[in-house]
């Protein structure tokens, strides 16, 4: 052996060490004794799985953004029960809750998967695409992410500081671990899809799967709700530590929260970051999207340009109860909230000049 086949036998090693291993990205919670959630350790970005074990299989909610992250939640699951998963829900058709379908699909063939008929329709058209170019389009992010390590910038423009290195040097690694062991990824669609309501019993518990009518987060945004635990499962209308708004309709994100507040839950599993046991976050989720809607309204009613918009609104003291202060927490509020619900605001209006 030459070294330099050494060298690559060792790297080899390393990567299915650590593949194998699958213990690297998610930890295990334990929310009741059938209900667990996998959920990745840094929060952005990466959404949790859910499992809800039954009499006969598991009911697992939303798979993840990449085949690791799937491999690995299957991976703790069958660690805590032998029982196969037999459904899948998707709580919408945005690709970081459905590109492990095809990974629980090979690990549990009679597995169906069940969605929103808008969703079904999503995957078909919007997402269909991307996957078909999975290794390419892999291979530009892992270009993209080097690329806004090195000059220290988002592709958002803001300034990547020292104490968010480390979250790019985690999605580096991970990336690269996906293209070490590229597995290639097919679409699995809906086999159930529903409009309205649709309940399973499901060993003591009873899965009342509903569609948010208010379009707040998704065209098919489905939340789970588990009356005998007063448990609700909210896929992307709850996000922490900090809130999304990437559908533009934040006024039906107002809605769809005072919607879950209403249900008043004792537990709350977000579509990504903590397990929540009171309301306090979701009644702050919902108060800063209204404050945000307000604001930017006075802005745009004051004929303040969309350029000066973001300082001359101050909400500074609501900011830092989502932020505290950390820069990484700051970059995400302001990149996936805060400018998304200004330029929405700016958008409706028309306020915004064209380019020239
Ligand atoms: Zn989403």
């Amino acid at each position: 052996m030459k070294p330099t086949h050494v060298i690559l036998a060792l790297a080899f090693l390393a990567t299915s060490y650590s593949l194998n291993a699958q213990t690297n990205y998610l930890e295990t919670v334990k929310v009741t004794d059938s209900i667990y959630v996998f959920k990745p350790k840094i929060n952005w970005y990466l959404g949790n799985g859910i499992a809800i074990i039954g009499t006969t299989g598991v009911f697992f909610v939303d798979t993840y953004t990449s085949p690791n992250y799937a491999l690995e939640a299957i991976n703790r699951l069958k660690k805590i029960t032998n029982l196969p998963v037999r459904y899948v829900l998707n709580t919408h058709w945005h690709y970081d809750h459905m590109y492990g379908n095809y990974e629980f699909k090979l690990a549990f063939p009679e597995c169906e998967f069940i969605m929103h008929d808008s969703t079904y329709y999503f995957l078909k058209t919007q997402v269909k695409p991307l996957i078909d170019q999975d290794l390419e389009l892999t291979k530009q992010g892992l270009a993209q992410f080097e690329k806004e390590r090195k000059e220290r910038k988002a592709s958002n423009g803001l300034a990547i500081t020292d104490s968010m290195v480390p979250y790019w040097d985690q999605l580096i690694e991970e990336t690269k671990e996906v293209l070490a062991d590229y597995r290639p990824v097919k679409l699995v669609n809906g086999d159930i899809t529903f409009n309205d309501k649709l309940t399973l019993r499901w060993g003591n518990h009873t899965l009342k799967m509903m569609h948010l009518k208010q379009y707040a987060h998704s065209e098919g945004d489905v939340i789970v709700w588990i009356p005998e635990k007063r448990l609700v499962i909210t896929g992307d209308i709850v996000v922490a530590p900090t809130p999304y708004e990437t559908q533009p309709n934040a006024a039906g994100m107002v809605d769809a929260l005072q919607y879950i507040i209403n249900m008043n839950p004792a537990i709350v599993i977000p579509g990504h970051g903590p397990v929540q046991y009171d309301l306090s976050y979701v009644k702050l989720e919902k108060e800063a999207f209204e404050a945000y809607l307000r604001e930017a309204e006075k802005a745009v009613q004051n004929n303040i340009p969309i350029q000066e918009a973001s300082a001359y609104i101050k909400l500074d003291d609501l900011d830092y109860k989502f932020t505290k202060g950390d820069d990484l927490a700051k970059w995400a509020y302001r990149s996936y909230f805060r400018g998304h619900i200004i330029s929405q605001v700016y958008r409706k209006h028309n306020a915004i000049p064209k380019k020239n």
